[in-house]
This record gives C-alpha cells, structure tokens and sequence, in this order.
C-alpha cells in the first residue's frame, strides 16, 4: 500500500520513480512552468512529466538547475513526439531535448505514441540511448495491448512504463492487467479528466466522507490501483492538494464504486484511429 509520499514504483529494471509526478502540458514555456515546478518540489513532488511537443523543456531545465534538490533525486521524463519517429530522427530529438533541459540523462524517455510503422524503429533508439545511460529508463505512451505485443515481438528490452489516458471514465482495466503481468509499469495522463468529472456525484459523496477534494478521491484511486499518476496544475493550492494523498485510504468498497464509473470513453486521441496519424505519415 502506497501511504508515504517518499514511496517509489520500482521499475522492472530496478529504477525507482515516484508515484506522484507534476504533468506540465500547456504550462507555459518560462515563469509559469518555472514557478510551478518550484512550488512543486517544495511540496514534496520529485517527478516532472514534460514532453518537446509541450515546448516548455528549457523552462523545465531552468526549474531543475535553479532548484535546490540534487539531480539524482528527481525524475524526469521527457517524450518523442510523432514528427520525429524513426531509428536516426529519434537520436536527433533526443539530444535536443537533453539540451533544451541542460541535462546529461532523463529519467524516462518515452515513444509518444504508436504511429504505425514507425514506433519499431523508435524503439531500437530509445534501446540505444538506455544502453548509453543516457535514459534510467524507456517506455512508451498510449499503446494498446496489440500495439506492447508487436513491439515486444521484436524488442531487446521490454518498456518499463506504459503512460496512457487513464481515469475513472476509462479505467482499462484489461491494459492495467495485461501491464502488470508483464512488469511494465502503467502511468496515467490526464488522471482528473480536466476536472470535467468533477461534479460526478459518487466521486462527490466519497469526497465529503473522506473529508477530500474530488481530485484527491480520483488520485488516491489511481494509487490503489497500481497505476502512476501526474495531474497538471499550475496553481499553487491545486499543486499541493494533488499531492497530498497519502494520509487516507479508500475501501474497497469504495474502490469498486469509482471503478464502476468507467464508460470506456476517452477524451484523447483514440490510438488506433488512423486520422489521428495522418499529419505523421
Ligand atoms: P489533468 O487531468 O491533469 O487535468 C489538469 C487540469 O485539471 C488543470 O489544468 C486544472 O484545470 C484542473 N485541476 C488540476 N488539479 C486540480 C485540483 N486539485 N482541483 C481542481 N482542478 C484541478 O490533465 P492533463 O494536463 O491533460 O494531464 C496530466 C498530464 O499528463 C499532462 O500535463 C501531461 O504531462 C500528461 N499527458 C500526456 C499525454 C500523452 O499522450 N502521453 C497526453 C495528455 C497529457
């Protein structure tokens, strides 16, 4: 049971990565990520989701130099973004993603999504850049169990992390199984929905028992269930109420009544939708 913000998933390789990470998609590149970030680690957060898609890396490396928690305490994750899938563009996205950070390695580098015919190629990179240390760990986002067979079919090493759309009007259940037999570690974007679910009134009632916010209840629900979470926020309160989330524990009761929320609806891309890949090809 996760009941201590100092608490780490343990990777299948051995790297530890905090439960709790800062998402910063559409934090602005700059003060607003700058500070955000700032507020973050001094609440307690060591685990910073961007992405170069999210054009903000510096303003995150900024944060990372002019903070005051060593390098190896904290976890950094950054993506490579659909336009630069493929063996040498990879390479080429990562080193300029590792310079717009002003850093020498991420935590996690990850595929962003699975376009098709391109992610195996991407993959072989990211194999590439672990092996020089310049990544703790790899992984990929928004892959489905077809998509984590075919890669896994002809991969050297097995992604670590999974990081998907992931809350409870789409809790995949089957993918959040699936992930754990295999030791990829599932990790959840946009776990509050936007706050689009916020007025959902069991999620409502369970807030007012545990004496929590709605976001809390969706968070804590993540954590129970396995799965690694990075709500975004760049406001100081939310920040800090996004992460205090380890002095309660929802019943399984309780567990089951928000899982039960599911409709299996996404509010992102579809991953296999081929419209979605059209600007890639
Ligand atoms: P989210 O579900 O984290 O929602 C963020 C929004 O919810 C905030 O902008 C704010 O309006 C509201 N909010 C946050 N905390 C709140 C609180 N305590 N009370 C009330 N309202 C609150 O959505 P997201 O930013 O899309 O997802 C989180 C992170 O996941 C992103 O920042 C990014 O790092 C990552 N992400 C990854 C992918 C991917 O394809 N891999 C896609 C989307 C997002």
């Amino acid at each position: 049971m996760t009941s201590s913000i100092h608490d780490r998933a343990v990777l299948h390789n051995g790297v530890q990565m905090p439960w709790v990470g800062l998402g910063v998609y559409k934090a602005e590149d700059g003060d607003e990520v700058i500070q955000s970030i700032k507020w973050a680690i001094d609440e307690g957060y060591r685990s910073i989701d961007t992405a170069s898609l999210y054009e903000n890396e510096a303003g995150v490396g900024q944060a990372i130099a002019e903070s005051h928690v060593p390098r190896e305490e904290l976890f950094i994750t950054t993506k490579v973004w659909n336009t630069d899938q493929g063996y040498g563009k990879t390479l080429e996205a990562f080193d300029a993603s590792l310079k717009r950070l002003g850093l020498d390695y991420v935590d996690l580098y990850l595929v962003h999504w699975p376009v098709p015919g391109k992610y195996k190629e991407t993959w072989k990179a990211l194999e590439k850049i672990y092996h020089e240390g310049r990544a703790k760990a790899i992984g990929v986002s928004n892959f489905k169990q077809h998509h984590l067979e075919d890669l896994m079919a002809d991969a050297e090493i097995k992604p670590m992390v999974n990081q998907v759309e992931y809350h409870p009007r789409l809790s995949q259940e089957d993918l959040l199984l699936y992930c754990k037999k295999q030791g990829i570690q599932l990790e959840a974007w946009r776990p509050l929905l936007k706050g689009e679910i916020f007025e959902e009134p069991t999620l409502v009632e369970l807030a007012d028992k545990y004496d929590k916010s709605v976001a809390q209840i969706i968070l804590r629900w993540d954590l129970q269930n396995g799965v690694v979470t990075i709500p975004k926020s760049v406001t100081e309160h939310r920040i800090q109420e996004n992460i205090d989330i380890f002095d309660f524990e929802l019943t399984n009761e309780d567990m089951t009544r928000i899982s039960a929320l599911n409709q299996d609806k996404r509010n992102g891309a579809d991953p296999d939708d081929p419209e979605f890949y059209k600007p890639f090809e």
